[in-house]
């Protein structure tokens, strides 16, 4: 008898439940060779079919961007392609520090540290912020990656109505005995593209600092924001606040910065704690001096053009205003994510909003537009969640809206 160490039909049988619930979740593949590498950052190529790509978190178009290329095959050249160690064990090279040194000129703030990716620097910095003694407030759309930093913590957690600094307010204020408070938040929120109110979480936050014997700590989860608010500078320059010894912020190079791996800007006493407490920077190796040397190509490109986030917001200006006009139904977006949701303009009263919402990406895909449908349990409601890039002409943004009115 042959010996079955594991029963894989459990898993079969999970898969097909997905399946015939219409959220299985498959991988697609896409060429690098292809126009949307080196050509127009908002094409994507799929096989042999080319698709107007509104679905990139490349905000900037940066990624294929020839500073970042050059930067990267450079340090490669004179690097290698491993850092070969952890941060902690000399994995870091000139280049990591020289970017750290240029992020934190860049935010305004008195260190930052950088991180293998945004994932990594939630589920590292949350835990190494928020201690056992510590109370998290968590707004309740926060992404993933900050859900998952929080169940890491061995902190209270307590989530507060999305983007509601009342609630928030009031919530602290049942937590006002001998704990430190770590609040949380994305800047801009990945799948409904609203941006959280921080004048008044910080207000919030400002009226708890220094009230014994704990302390306050706000995080702010800049991922989206980075490159796209502030004239790039993020979510804090948007709002007009300036940095400041209780404030954390977290960013990725991923997004607009066309690069990978994340930062997290602060004062230097937190910066120094989180070298000596953040599982995910000591037990794990340092990113490609080749990664850090495009990230610093990007942040000089963001630092010296305006024009880049400028062109950027202009094309969601003219997305946002078309998807209105045409009747669709959107999120509170005030950012380059701008997702529709059902009842879509052409779909009848009693079509299930599941149903509509695959049919409505089946039409984008054939029609030549790459904008997948997000579902549940990623989002309560399945909507196609568009993204606008500056590398998109007014010709892509028009034509995506030209698809949407065809939608019956
Ligand atoms: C994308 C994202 C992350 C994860 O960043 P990666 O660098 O892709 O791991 C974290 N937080 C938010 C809000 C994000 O949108």
């Amino acid at each position: 008898m042959l010996c079955q160490p594991m029963n894989l039909q459990f898993f079969r049988n999970k898969i097909e439940s997905l399946r015939t619930q219409g959220l299985l979740r498959t991988l697609l593949h896409r060429e690098c060779n292809g126009p949307g590498h080196h050509g127009s950052a908002a094409i994507i190529s799929i096989g042999t079919k080319h698709l107007v790509n509104f679905s990139s978190n490349d905000y900037l178009g940066l990624s294929g961007h020839p500073r970042l290329v050059s930067a990267a095959t450079e340090a490669l050249a004179a690097c290698g392609v491993g850092a070969a160690a952890s941060r902690l064990l000399a994995g870091g090279t000139t280049h990591h520090r020289q970017l750290e040194t240029e992020v934190a000129l860049f935010k305004g703030t008195g260190a930052a540290i950088v991180f293998n990716s945004g994932y990594t620097a939630n589920t590292s910095v949350i835990p190494a912020l928020a201690g056992k003694d510590a109370v998290i407030f968590s707004d309740e759309l926060n992404h993933a990656s900050i859900v998952d930093g929080c169940r890491l913590s061995r902190g209270k957690k307590v989530v507060y109505r999305h983007c509601d600094a009342s609630h928030l307010k009031e919530l602290l204020s049942r937590e006002d005995s001998a704990v430190d408070r770590l609040i949380v938040t994305d800047s801009i929120f990945s799948m409904d593209g609203d941006i959280a109110p921080l004048d008044r979480i910080y207000d919030v936050c400002k009226s708890t600092v220094g009230q014994n014997p704990g302390q306050t700590i706000l995080y702010i989860d800049d991922a989206h924001g980075t490159g796209v608010l502030g004239n790039g500078r993020g979510a804090l320059a948007h709002f007009g606040l300036t940095p400041e010894p209780w404030i954390v912020q977290m960013g990725t190079f991923s997004k607009a910065l066309g690069s990978f791996g994340a930062y997290v800007a602060a004062d230097p006493t937190l910066v120094e704690w989180l070298v000596n407490s953040c599982r995910g920077l000591i037990y794990s190796t340092a990113l490609p001096p080749s990664v850090i040397a495009a990230s610093s190509a990007a942040l000089a490109l963001v630092s010296a053009d305006r024009e880049l986030t400028a062109k950027l917001w202009r094309n969601r200006q003219r997305l946002y205003d078309g998807v209105i006009t045409k009747g669709f139904r959107t999120t509170q977006s005030r950012s380059p994510i701008i997702p529709v949701l059902p009842p879509y303009p052409g779909s009848s009263e009693r079509e299930d909003h599941l149903a509509a919402t695959l049919r409505l990406a089946d039409l984008l895909c054939r029609e030549g537009i790459y904008a997948p449908a997000i579902r549940p349990p990623t989002v309560p409601v399945p909507r196609i969640r568009f993204t606008v890039t500056a590398a998109h002409s007014d010709e892509d943004i028009d034509y995506l809206l030209d698809v949407l009115s065809r939608f019956a």
